[in-house]
């Protein structure tokens, strides 16, 4: 099937709110700072190019076969031959009542892996798929087959009638946001409008059922992710009442008794100030504030957002950006509680945190957020998925006893699907503009195409290798002579500050400065926001070169995190190291003893783990005999069999206990 790139224009148009004919109407409210789409911006580095190549190529077509192996498909034929009314139709029940959701999923990164690169073969399996699915809907919109194959007797989660039990575990209105990401995404990828329609008619369906009306249904969704799909289907058609819908949906939650904070339900989002319950579902209830806050103007949404990012940031997030500490309830722990081989951090969670941290840099042009989300990403995110793009991490633990891989899929399988859907997408973070300003937020190589307000196009090309180099290169290709601002995003690990507050800090202050040049001279800069703004008037062939030194640094904890006290972390650029017992004496990580004293190197190792950065050193063992030290990359640990693995390590002797 073609790619109708006039379709991804109207429907790349849709996103950013304007309208393409007629009287020029103001433009909608939205996110003040928009990404530069991830149509226009094409990778071709070391480190992201190949991962988003994987996906293509491995991992969508093996999560689709997983699907279809695991019954997935099949569910949506048996639905359909219900509602056709055959008599015998086979009456096997799903799973989990939100098994319908993991094909969206996969057919999301899909489509945005089409809207990249044309593959005819994925291409028409994503046809067939859509068929299929649309092929299980009910005549008035209701898609969801845990119900649908067996009316009489549906899942034992999904309650007697429809959406009864939504607000604890049918999960129906979790299928639907999944179902608007993707067919948002599918319609953005391919310009078609036949997904996009199976989405509308439910969304129409549930702005009929949910409401505030006294002939409407009050529940809230038990498990968000409908705000954030109903906001995304409200962009791209344009139709209010989708974004009146997840506002609905945010404001109701916690209005009457029998909330709780496993469903962030025990007060209003409004009013809450910290994070709680369930990290997945906190995480996509934030990001759908966020994007009702960017369409409406809401300010109380705002302040909710500000403080709960503050509790997050500041006391319940993890040196690899994992957010979730307790198994028990998938669950964000109490304040400074962040235990290391316990930790949950589900890959899911990794993910929705980096929708929220965009959206939030997207409301506020601060770079900050960008800091958290870069260092979920090449970290506690990237760690969810093996390197050969066939195995997944649910929990993504800071230590290991050597009991821990990842598995080749799960019954609940809500994280391969998510991974999938979100690494194609990952070009569309590292640009963003405003006016006559262009952001530079993440340094991955490849080029992007920007058009400013105005219609100015500018072209960006990134050389780097980061993150194993903090030198990048950027030349800027205006078509002519002009003016803009380049803000180029000075990460907080350069400037002595692992994350934003006071949860972890470097224990030595790196003196080497980050330099900035242009046309080889040397620019002084200040930090504005995180940025170090370049106004100036630039002219086809210009170059900036960035430099970011790139030492082993190494973190320590607050104090009042236990789990981490007398213990040192290592990092070098927005790469956080562990210890792994395949490249240690003796496979023994958790007791090794890593003192202050001890000089620490890195080199690149292009044969290990397809090319990462290896910290060597000395260390003492439990024996207290000194011994060689490795660590490499979180994100790679597990793939080169099971053994014990460490971030934190004992400073000291005397600091010495288990994790
Ligand atoms: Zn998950």
């Amino acid at each position: 099937m073609a790619i109708k790139f006039s379709s991804i224009i109207c429907a790349l148009l849709a996103v950013t709110g304007f309208k393409l004919s007629g009287a020029t109407p103001a433009p909608a409210p939205d996110y003040p700072f928009q990404p530069v789409p991830f149509t226009a911006v094409h990778l071709d580095d070391i480190f992201w190019a190949p991962r988003l190549e994987t996906n293509r190529v491995t991992t969508i077509p093996y999560a689709f076969g997983k699907c279809e192996a695991s019954g997935r498909m099949d569910n949506f034929t048996r639905a359909a031959a219900v509602l056709r009314g055959e008599s015998n139709a086979d009456r096997k029940l799903p799973g989990y009542p939100f098994d319908d959701s993991d094909p969206y999923k996969v057919l999301e990164g899909a489509a945005y892996s089409l809207a990249v690169q044309p593959d005819a073969k994925l291409s028409g399996y994503v046809d067939n798929l859509v068929l299929l699915i649309a092929s299980a809907q009910e005549p008035d919109g209701y898609l969801y087959t845990a119900r649908t194959i067996d009316p009489q007797h549906p899942h034992p989660w999904s309650g007697t009638q429809r959406w009864v039990n939504d607000p604890d575990e049918s999960h129906e209105l979790y299928d639907a946001g999944h179902l608007f990401e993707a067919a948002a995404a599918h319609y953005q990828a391919t310009g078609e409008t036949n997904f996009l329609n199976v989405a509308i008619k439910e969304a129409d369906l549930l702005c009929k059922t949910f409401g505030p009306a006294t002939n409407q249904l009050h529940y809230w969704p038990g498990h968000e992710i409908v705000e954030m799909g109903l906001a995304k289907l409200y962009r791209v058609t344009g139709n209010v009442r989708y974004l009146d819908l997840a506002k609905y949906f945010i404001d109701v939650r916690g209005t009457r008794p029998g909330g709780d904070d496993y469903h962030q339900s025990r007060i209003p989002p409004v009013k809450q100030a910290s994070a709680v319950g369930h990290a997945v579902r906190a995480g996509y209830l934030y990001s759908g504030m966020a994007d009702v806050a960017a369409l409406t103007g809401d300010q109380d949404y705002l302040r909710a957002m500000d403080a709960i990012w503050a509790n997050v940031v500041g006391k319940k997030l993890y040196v690899t950006g994992g957010i979730g500490a307790r198994p028990d309830g998938e669950a964000f722990g109490s304040n400074y509680e962040l235990p290391n081989l316990t930790a949950y951090n589900e890959t899911c969670a990794a993910v929705a945190n980096v929708y929220w941290n965009q959206r939030l840099f997207l409301l506020h042009g601060d770079a900050k957020y960008v800091d958290v989300l870069e260092r979920t990403l090449y970290n506690g995110l990237l760690s969810g998925i093996s390197l050969d793009g066939t195995k997944f991490f649910y929990p993504n633990p800071l230590a290991s006893k050597g009991d821990y891989e990842r598995s080749a899929w799960f019954g609940c399988a809500c994280c391969p699907g998510n991974l999938t859907r979100f690494l194609p997408s990952l070009p569309g973070y590292v640009y963003a503009q405003r006016q006559d300003e262009i952001f530079v937020n993440l340094f991955v190589g490849g080029k992007a195409d920007i058009k400013l307000d105005d219609g100015r196009k500018i072209i960006l090309t990134q050389q780097t290798a980061y993150p194993w180099d903090g030198a990048v290169r950027i030349s800027v290709e205006p078509e002519r002579k002009t003016s803009f601002t380049l803000s180029i995003r000075i990460p907080g690990w350069a400037r002595n500050e692992p994350v934003p507050g006071d949860l972890y800090r470097f224990a030595e202050t790196n003196a080497t400065p980050v330099t900035l040049k242009v046309d080889g001279k040397k620019v002084n800069f200040t930090v504005e926001n995180g940025y170090a703004k370049l106004d100036r008037r630039w002219r086809p062939g210009d170059v900036v070169e960035l430099n970011l030194p790139m030492p082993v640094r190494r973190v320590l904890a607050n104090s009042k995190v236990k789990a981490d006290a007398g213990r040192v972390a290592l990092q070098r650029g927005p790469v956080v190291f562990c210890a792994e017992a395949t490249d240690n004496p003796g496979g023994k990580v958790l007791d090794l003893v890593l003192p202050d004293s001890q000089p620490l190197a890195a080199k690149f190792e292009p044969a290990l783990l397809n090319g990462v950065e290896v910290i060597k050193g000395r260390a003492l063992d439990a024996d207290r005999t000194e011994q060689d030290f490795t660590a490499i990359p979180y994100y790679a640990w597990a793939n080169r069999g099971k053994g014990e693995m460490a971030v934190w390590f004992s400073d000291s002797e005397t600091a010495l206990r288990k994790p």
